[in-house]
């Protein structure tokens, strides 16, 4: 279960445990995208996401807790209550979301706390905008031997994707694609939902405003079906379920591999859910199948490296904060195809194969200072065992073009607390349609008498 740690401006902090509603608090309290912090303490990863709490914060806030239908204990909303109310005007409210770590022992939380106090007590103390420095220094004070995942966070401001809602311009008619820079007046439509992760990996809430239809149209005929052709594997078996309920994809040597029931087979409620099914289309029902070593290959035809790459990137301009955009519109003619090129940045690929989290997310590590061995955007996007980390080419604000495993070997150190050891360097440069197999190795282990 996550927790939070919030901490107003003023003093003090509020624990929250974890039967808090984040994705509410999100949408109805916060105006921004928040930036967040990798942090390693005491050999422990997690983030900080700081916040910009709207005018309405306080209000909402009590209106919130005193609904007695959001499950929380009488006991926590008279704590609650008392630790609002004394925030002066404008609030500011700075949130500590330990995530996805369920096994963080429970004093943990008070060593969060107190890194917390104190880089806040430096941050209000020196009347600096850089939280980043304070919570530096407060990591120093606190744990001489820490990692050197602070490397991170001194580079780049880290943005992720989650619990966001609608990204952009709310105002229909204010809109400027991001891609073709097109309003309403210049002639284009915003009828359709640009979905920022597709579709096809379940996402429904993430969405990019200002993506006009032509736009959407585009990438998702010519580009993003490369990425879910990717990934359609790892969708069956991460249980997304598609536009029509759960998945049944046909591979191209006709393995068929879904997560609902298309044989027939009788199963129990309680096991059916986690249930997934093979069928191939030619075999007869007399071929013999060695149960005890059963290999059984998926084909997929027609994969363009490049559009992945393309897809990724994408995500991450819908993802911008709009006083980047400028710095990427030879990106944007790269990714509309009025610019070729196969000398593209390496990149990362780390697989994961015990998988935190089956959902799908986006990170954007945004460079926060003039260090030019780093490139100034990289894209990260994680589904179930695979999380790629791509550099956005042609930006102007970068002196490298990071197509040399010596031109991105900064970027690779600055990145190896979070690669692990599980990582290849990888190109997707390509043009040319190739096929991949994926061998699905089946043994049957007897069980222990
Ligand atoms: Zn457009």
């Amino acid at each position: 279960m996550p927790e939070f740690i919030f901490i107003s401006q003023a003093e003090g902090s509020i624990h929250i445990n974890s039967d808090f509603n984040f994705s509410i608090f999100l949408s109805e309290f916060c105006d921004d995208t928040p930036i967040s912090y990798g942090v390693k303490l005491a050999g422990i990863s997690w983030g900080i996401d700081i916040f910009k709490i709207n005018k309405n914060f306080k209000n909402k806030f009590q209106e919130y807790i005193s609904n007695s239908s959001n499950g929380i204990s009488p006991y926590a909303k008279k704590f609650y209550y008392e630790s609002i109310r004394p925030l002066a005007e404008p609030e500011y409210v700075i949130i500590a979301f330990i995530k996805a770590h369920d096994q963080i022992p429970k004093n943990y939380i008070s060593l969060v706390k107190d890194l917390l106090s104190l880089s806040l007590k430096e941050y209000n103390s020196s009347k600096t905008n850089d939280f980043r420095k304070c919570l530096e220094n407060a990591l120093r004070k606190l744990d001489p031997l820490l990692s050197s995942s602070v490397d991170i966070y001194l580079n780049y401001d880290l943005y992720d994707s989650y619990g966001q809602g609608k990204i952009g311009e709310s105002d229909r008619n204010k809109r400027k694609c991001r891609f073709c820079g097109k309003t309403i007046e210049d002639g284009v439509k915003f009828s359709n939902k640009a979905h920022i992760i597709p579709e096809a990996f379940g996402n429904k809430k993430f969405i990019c405003n200002e993506e006009c239809d032509n736009c959407n149209h585009f990438f998702g005929e010519n580009i993003e079906t490369h990425l879910i052709k990717y990934f359609d594997f790892f969708r069956v078996f991460s249980q997304t379920k598609g536009k029509e309920g759960p998945l049944k994809i046909h591979f191209d040597n006709n393995n068929i591999l879904s997560n609902r029931n298309i044989v027939n087979i009788p199963t129990d409620e309680s096991s059916s859910n986690n249930m997934i099914y093979i069928v191939n289309k030619t075999a007869s029902k007399t071929d013999s199948i060695d149960i005890n070593n059963l290999s059984i290959p998926f084909k997929i035809k027609n994969i363009v490296e490049q559009n992945i790459y393309k897809s990724i990137i994408k995500m991450g301009i819908n993802f911008l904060p709009p006083q980047y955009l400028s710095y990427f519109s030879e990106t944007i003619k790269w990714l509309l195809g009025q610019k070729q090129s196969t000398e593209l940045p390496l990149g990362f690929r780390r697989n994961n194969f015990s998988p935190s989290s089956p959902e799908p997310s986006l990170g954007l590590f945004i460079r926060s200072n003039d260090n030019f061995n780093l490139p100034f955007l990289i894209v990260s996007f994680h589904f179930y065992f695979t999380t790629f980390f791509l550099i956005a080419p042609f930006c102007s604000q970068d002196r490298r073009t990071f197509i040399t495993p010596q031109e991105i070997e900064d970027t690779k150190n600055i990145l190896k607390p979070i690669l692990d050891d599980n990582y290849d360097i990888i190109s997707l440069n390509s043009l040319n349609p190739i096929e991949y197999i994926i061998n699905l190795n089946l043994k049957h282990t007897p069980k222990k008498q």
